[in-house]
């Protein structure tokens, strides 16, 4: 039995069954078998690889979105620029060279990266070396620990899917949560014996599923969608929430784990697979507009990166390359457009300050 797993059938034995959320928290942050506490995901040799990873436009593009942002509540002369689980800095060091030319703009920066793993805060240590002046870097484990004193510019690349999920089975009678008990040294899913007073926070459609259908809710998603509106309502600036998820609210067991590009079962190696679930962006819209800020989307990341500009820009790396190198670049653009790939499961949703006018990419949100 792994450590975790241990530690789990513990706390099982002395408290009694656990919240699929419990299990998330452990097998992602447990401070020293967590999943996300150790080593880099990341990459080939890693376990999944991500869109900034996959080509440099993506990073590139959204800095010219947070530029034009910045430019859009009047160019301040400082600002909190927040990235939530930037990986291995790839994104933010994309999106800084990309903007560098842009008068001001990195002048005002005060950079915050929200990080808990060791090993990703040395790489993104690394990758922003030489972009902003050391003193103007800052490592944070949540986003509560950064002042809301200045205006703030967000954003997130699947870090939501991440966050901790509940998950509520129908029964013939009520809504009922689904928990996890050991036995015989495995975790399984049991059902509460009682109703779920979460049932009370599912979408109407939802709430109308049939008798063994599954819902799920993420708790702490709404709060940071309604933390970062607050943010925004008081101080001014935008957020971009990029993940893969659903538009609409949906029924289904979304929760999947990865290891080594490959899916692995859930239950079995706590701490040693990616668990991730799918966003609920309506529910991340709601929460967002509750507390405060306006948003635009859901559309997809196709929808998006296409109206920022990514074809023009596959075509301006790749007219002076070689063959190889251009068919890199265009091999990774189409990763990130194609709807059978990336282009169309992921989703991006910006909320912003009610005060500024609609930001770039959302043309086709319905
Ligand atoms: N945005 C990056 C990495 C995505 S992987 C990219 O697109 O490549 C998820 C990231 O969120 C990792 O950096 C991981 O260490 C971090 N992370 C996951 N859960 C977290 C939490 N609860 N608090 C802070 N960071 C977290």
């Amino acid at each position: 039995m792994n450590a975790l797993l241990q530690r789990l059938a513990t706390r099982i034995a002395l408290a009694g069954p656990i919240t699929v959320a419990d299990y998330m928290n452990e097998a992602l942050g447990h401070a020293s078998h967590g999943y996300y506490r150790h080593g880099d995901p990341l990459g080939t040799a890693g376990d999944f690889i991500t869109a900034p990873e996959i080509s440099q436009i993506f990073g590139e593009l959204i800095g010219a979105w947070l530029a034009e942002r910045w430019q859009a509540i009047g160019s301040p002369a400082r600002l909190r620029l927040v990235e939530l689980g930037p990986g291995r800095g790839t994104l933010m060091a994309d999106a800084l060279r990309a903007t560098r030319a842009v008068p001001g703009f990195h002048a005002a920066i005060e950079l915050h990266l929200v990080e808990i793993n060791p090993t990703l805060r040395e790489a993104q240590r690394r990758s922003l070396e030489g972009r902003l002046p050391v003193d103007r870097l800052h490592w944070h484990d949540a986003l509560a620990e950064i002042p809301a004193d200045l205006p703030l510019l967000l954003v997130a690349n699947e870090f939501v899917d991440a966050l901790p999920i509940r998950q509520l089975q129908r029964t013939a009678r009520d809504w009922r949560e689904r928990l996890l008990t050991i036995e015989d040294g495995t975790l399984r899913f049991v059902l509460a014996p009682g109703p779920s007073p979460l049932a009370a926070l599912l979408d109407p459609a939802v709430a109308r599923g049939e008798p063994g259908t599954i819902a799920e809710l993420c708790l702490p998603a709404r709060s940071l969608a309604q933390d970062i509106a607050n943010r925004l309502s008081g101080h001014g600036g935008a957020a971009l929430l990029i993940d893969y998820g659903s538009s609409r609210p949906t029924l289904g067991d979304s929760l999947q784990a990865v290891a080594g590009h490959r899916r692995a079962e859930v239950l079995a190696d706590p701490g040693n697979a990616d668990l991730s679930a799918h966003v609920d962006f309506a529910a991340l819209a709601a929460a967002a507009t509750a507390g405060g800020a306006t948003t635009y989307g859901p559309v997809t990341q196709g929808e998006f990166l296409r109206e920022l500009g990514i074809e023009l820009r596959r075509e301006a790396l790749t007219r002076d390359a070689g063959a190889t190198a251009s068919a890199i670049v265009a091999a990774g653009v189409e990763r990130l457009i194609a709807p059978a790939q990336m282009g169309t499961l992921f989703k991006a949703l910006a909320l912003c300050d009610p005060r500024s006018p609609p930001p770039a990419g959302f043309s086709t949100a319905a």
